[in-house]
C-alpha cells in the first residue's frame, strides 16, 4: 500500500537536489521559469532516446504517453508473457513510485538488463540515483535487474551515414554502483513525502541550485538583486556563497582583503571606484598591427545525434560566417555567407571564407572558438587545409587583450562580447535585434531553416535575421578594436 504522495522518478531527483525544489514542483509549479537551455536539453534527450531504440531493433515501444494506466497495463501484460523481450518506456509502479525505463531487456532465462539512456558524453553521479530508483521499483514488482547500464553518447563516434548509428552509445555497467543504493530508496521516499506534507522548506540559494540541474525556481528563490551582485564575481566559487551567508550582497561592500583571486580583486576595485579602467597597453598592442584588418565570426550548429556523414556528436559545425574588412583609411566592407540548409554546409563554408579573408592582414576574433572551428575544417578537408592554416596563422583574439586591459562596472564580472559592447558603444544593443540575439537562437533558427516543414516566408525571415545577427557580431569587434586603441570612449 502507498502512503502519502505519489512520486515519479523526476520528482525524486528533484528532492535529491533540493527539498524546496520538490515542494515547489508539487505545490507551486506556476513559479517555475524553465530556461531555453533546459528546454533544449529536454528536446535533445528525447531525440537521443529515440535513436537509442534503433540499437535494439526487436524492441517494443510502450506508448500511451497520455494514459499511464494503459502504459502500466501494457507493460504488465508484456512482462507476463514468457520468453525474451525488449521494451522501450516500460512503465512500472511500486509503493507509489512511478518509473518509465528507457530500455528493459529480458533474456531467455529471465535475467533483466536495465538501460538508462543519457544525452551526455559521460556518466554523472546523479545518473546512479536515477538508475537506483528504477532498479528499486523493478525489484519491488519482482523483476530484480541482474545488470544496470548507462548508455551515454560516445563523442568519438563518427557518423558513417545511411542511418548507421551503431557505436553512437557507450554502455557502462553501473550495477556495482547502483546495487548498494537500493536499500536507501525507502528512506528517501519517507523524507520526500514528509517534505511534501509540510510547509515549504526554508532553503537559501547555493551551488546546489545549478547542480546537477539548473533549477527552474532560481528566479523565485533569488532575493532582489543589488546593482552589482556578489554572484557576478568572475569565477564564482565558495567565496561567493560565504559572502552571501554573511549578508554581503553587493560587490562594493566586500572588504578588500576577502578576495584572493586577482580578477575578483580587480572587479571589486573597479566597481567600488565606479569608473571603467582601460589600460593604454591595449592600444600599444593593437596599433602596430597591419592593414587591411578582418573581423570574423562563425555561427555553428551541433547535433547530439550526427546528421551529416563524417561528423561527430556535438561537433560545432559552421553554417554561417560574417566578416567586416577595414582599410587603413577607415573604409569598412561587409562580407557574409549563409548556407541554404539543404545539406552539409561545412565545405562551402570553408571555400567561401578562404576567398573572403584574402592573403594577408590580421583576422580579429573574440575567444578561440573560430580557431577551433577552422582547425576542424582543415582536418575535415585536407585539400583546403593549407589555405585554412594560413588563416589560422593570421588570427588575432581580442578577448585576452580585453580581459587583461579593460573592465567596466556594468560588465558585472563578464567579458563576453555582449557584456562588453554596451559599455563601449552605447548605440549598439543586441536587444534591438529581432528574435535572434545570441548563438543558441542562431543555431535553433538554422535548424528551423533545415526543416522541410518550415514555410518559405518564415525561412526568408530567419535568413534575414541570421545575417543581421552575425553581421552585428563582427561590427561589435570593429567597435571594440577601435575602443581599445583609444578611438572611442566608454559609456559611463
Ligand atoms: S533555486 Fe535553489 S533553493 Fe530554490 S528551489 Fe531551486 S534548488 Fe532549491
Amino acid at each position: 500500500m502507498t502512503s502519502g504522495y505519489y512520486l515519479s522518478k523526476s520528482k525524486i531527483l528533484s528532492g535529491w537536489q533540493c527539498h524546496k525544489r520538490l515542494w515547489l514542483e508539487v505545490h507551486d509549479r506556476d513559479k517555475a521559469r524553465v530556461s531555453a537551455a533546459t528546454e533544449h536539453a529536454f528536446q535533445v534527450g528525447h531525440e537521443v532516446g529515440e535513436i537509442a531504440r534503433r540499437v535494439f531493433p526487436d524492441g517494443v515501444l510502450i506508448g500511451h504517453d497520455h494514459s499511464l494506466h494503459l502504459a502500466l497495463d501494457e507493460t504488465a501484460r508484456r512482462l507476463a508473457e514468457p520468453g525474451p523481450l525488449t521494451l522501450f518506456e516500460a512503465t512500472l509502479s511500486y509503493e507509489g513510485v512511478l518509473v518509465r525505463t528507457d530500455v528493459l531487456i529480458r533474456d531467455d532465462v529471465d535475467n533483466i538488463r536495465l538501460i538508462e539512456v543519457k544525452a551526455s558524453t559521460r556518466v554523472k553521479p546523479v545518473n546512479y540515483i536515477d538508475c537506483a530508483v528504477q532498479a528499486w521499483v523493478l525489484a519491488g514488482v519482482g523483476w530484480h535487474p541482474a545488470r544496470v547500464e548507462l548508455a551515454h553518447i560516445n563523442n568519438q563516434f563518427i557518423y558513417p551515414g545511411d542511418g548507421q548509428y551503431g557505436g553512437l552509445f557507450s554502455f557502462v555497467d553501473v550495477t556495482d554502483r547502483v546495487s548498494p543504493m537500493l536499500e536507501h530508496v525507502p528512506r528517501w521516499l519517507i523524507e520526500y513525502r514528509e517534505t511534501l506534507a509540510g510547509e515549504m522548506p526554508s532553503i537559501r540559494i547555493g551551488p546546489h541550485c545549478r547542480n546537477p540541474y539548473e533549477c527552474a525556481f532560481l528566479e523565485y528563490c533569488t532575493p532582489r538583486q543589488p546593482d552589482y551582485p556578489v554572484r557576478s564575481l568572475p569565477g564564482g566559487g565558495k567565496i561567493v556563497w560565504q559572502l552571501l551567508e554573511e549578508g554581503i550582497e553587493d560587490i562594493r561592500d566586500i572588504p578588500p582583503d576577502r578576495l584572493t583571486s586577482e580578477s575578483q580583486r580587480r572587479v571589486r576595485q573597479v566597481t567600488a571606484r565606479g569608473r571603467p579602467e582601460l589600460d593604454p597597453a591595449a592600444a600599444k598592442t593593437l596599433l602596430v598591427l597591419p592593414w587591411p584588418r578582418y573581423y570574423f565570426d562563425f555561427e555553428t550548429v551541433g547535433f547530439a545525434v550526427p546528421v551529416w556523414e563524417g561528423t561527430r556528436p556535438y561537433q560545432a559545425l559552421p553554417f554561417q560566417w560574417s566578416c567586416h574588412v577595414q582599410t587603413e583609411n577607415g573604409e569598412l566592407e561587409h562580407r557574409e555567407w549563409l548556407a541554404q540548409g539543404d545539406g552539409p554546409p561545412m565545405r562551402d563554408c570553408a571555400i567561401t571564407l578562404i576567398a573572403a579573408l584574402g592573403e594577408s592582414g590580421p583576422v580579429f576574433t573574440y575567444t578561440s572558438y573560430e580557431e577551433i572551428v577552422l582547425k576542424r575544417l582543415a582536418h575535415m578537408f585536407p585539400d583546403l587545409a593549407p589555405a585554412l592554416e594560413s588563416i589560422i596563422a593570421r588570427l588575432f583574439d581580442l578577448y585576452p587583450v580585453t580581459r587583461k586591459h579593460y573592465y567596466h562596472p556594468d560588465m558585472l564580472g563578464s567579458w563576453s562580447i555582449k557584456a562588453v559592447l554596451p559599455t563601449i558603444a552605447a548605440d549598439m544593443d543586441y536587444d534591438s535585434l529581432g528574435e535572434i540575439r545570441e548563438g543558441a537562437a542562431a543555431s535553433d533558427a538554422f535548424l528551423e531553416i533545415m526543416d522541410p516543414a518550415t514555410d518559405m516566408t518564415r525561412r526568408a525571415r530567419l535568413r534575414k535575421e541570421l545575417i543581421e545577427y552575425c553581421a552585428y557580431d563582427t561590427l561589435a569587434l570593429v567597435r571594440l578594436a577601435a575602443f581599445l586603441q583609444g578611438a572611442d570612449t566608454a559609456a559611463d
